[in-house]
């Protein structure tokens, strides 16, 4: 005789999920359409079937201790396929939206950052913060001397900015850090449950050839070329990631630079560069992919109306494109001369910069902290991701 197996569902989470944007998926028959259509589900244990049934019955451990549902690129594929419009890829996206709310700590910022009713608070934080300690420390002036030209820290000091997005950058690595060890050691302990890997432990160095072999394929954006539905979304993904990769390799020189050149006789190296330098080259460059892939992907978003984009899916799209507007703008306000409306932009900019530091373990952007170390899982525990 078969052995019985209790289940108890956890009725909040079948309701988290619906809340961010997951609603539909009661309506799903079991037919495994979706699985069959999806080009990168593996044979052994395909997705995405089992984690719909698993996510309507409320199994909460069982879909969010899993790498599977980060393997998903939201393709769409198998939602437009689905005969019962049940909305797998939204379904997968909102399991991992609650699986980054689930690992982040602390868990009531996670979820913070999810409800649009908190927007105001949490952007209260920074204003709040940068002007009280600007303030005290006299490191904000509002009536600069700009006799030598405009330059934005003249009115906020570069102390003052890293005295906000130092601390807030160990932060986001400390939760990061932590969600991601529990995060490894329950994918591991599901995949030994379930049947989808060998390996006993997760050994370091095993982990680390994985990591290095699938970075190409995260570099290339390979997996949107194997999905039909949103192929165009590649260029949009390609533009967005590489102009991250761009401003964080110049706010890097920019930063050692400055501090170094404190030793110099000649004194700081303050901005702004020259518009000559290589760097600002890559900084405009990376500037204009951020606002010209946002922009595609919020045109996207708009033209698929039987895709649901939940609010965390705005507050991302929104928050890269508000970054690359106040950026390029901060700029060229400067350049045209107009020295309050660029100090004022420039400070919305250095806003919506430590708004994407401080609460990136929380946001949708913590995908790409955790699909890259699941999908080197995956490869790790031979998962036959990879192709
Ligand atoms: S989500 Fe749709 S395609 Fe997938 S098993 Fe359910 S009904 Fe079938
Ligand atoms: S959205 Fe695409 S990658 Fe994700 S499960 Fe569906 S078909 Fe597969």
């Amino acid at each position: 005789m078969a052995g019985r197996m209790l289940i108890e569902p956890d009725l909040k989470f079948i309701k988290d999920v619906g809340i961010v944007g997951g609603e539909d998926v009661k309506k799903c028959y079991q037919c495994a359409t979706c699985s069959v259509v999806c080009p990168i589900s593996p044979d052994n244990k395909p997705f995405p079937r089992k984690e719909m049934i698993a996510t309507s019955w409320g199994l909460k451990d069982k879909v969010l201790k899993s790498a599977d549902p980060w393997l998903c690129h939201n393709c769409g594929d198998c939602s437009t396929r689905c005969p019962r419009q049940a909305k797998p890829a939204d379904v997968l996206a909102a399991i991992r939206t609650q699986a980054i709310v689930e690992y982040s700590r602390p868990r009531w910022l996670a979820e913070a950052v999810n409800d649009p009713k908190k927007l105001p608070i949490l952007t209260a934080i920074p204003v709040f913060l940068f002007l009280v300690v600007g303030t005290l420390t006299g490191l904000l002036n509002f009536r600069p001397d700009l006799s030598g030209g405009i330059a934005h820290y003249k009115f906020f000091s570069t102390w003052l900015v890293d005295m906000h997005f130092v601390p807030a950058a160990i932060f986001a690595v400390a939760v990061f850090a932590l969600g991601l060890k529990r995060f490894v050691a329950d994918i591991h302990q599901n995949a030994l449950e379930e049947g989808k890997t060998d390996k006993q432990t997760v050994e370091v160095a095993g982990f680390l050839q994985a990591l290095v072999r699938v970075i190409p394929t995260i570099l290339k954006h390979n997996k949107f070329s194997e999905c039909t539905e949103n192929k165009e979304r590649a260029v949009a993904h390609l533009l967005t990631f590489f102009s991250f990769v761009g401003l964080f390799i110049v706010t890097s020189v920019v930063f050692v630079v400055l501090y170094s050149s404190y030793l110099l006789p000649t004194g700081p190296l303050h901005g702004p560069w020259s518009q000559l330098n290589p760097i600002k080259w890559l900084a405009n460059l990376s500037g204009i992919a951020l606002i010209v892939g946002t922009t595609m992907m919020i045109r996207a978003r708009l033209n698929k109306p039987d895709q649901k984009s939940a609010y965390k899916d705005w507050f991302l799209v929104y928050l890269a494109f508000a970054l690359g507007v106040t950026g390029m703008g901060a700029q060229l306000t400067r350049i045209a001369g107009w020295a309050e409306v660029s100090f004022a932009v420039y400070f919305l900019h250095l806003i919506a910069i430590w708004f994407l530091i401080a609460y990136l373990p929380f946001t949708k952007l913590a995908h790409l902290v955790y699909r890259t170390v699941a999908m080197a899982y995956a490869e790790y525990a031979g998962r036959k991701f990879t192709p």
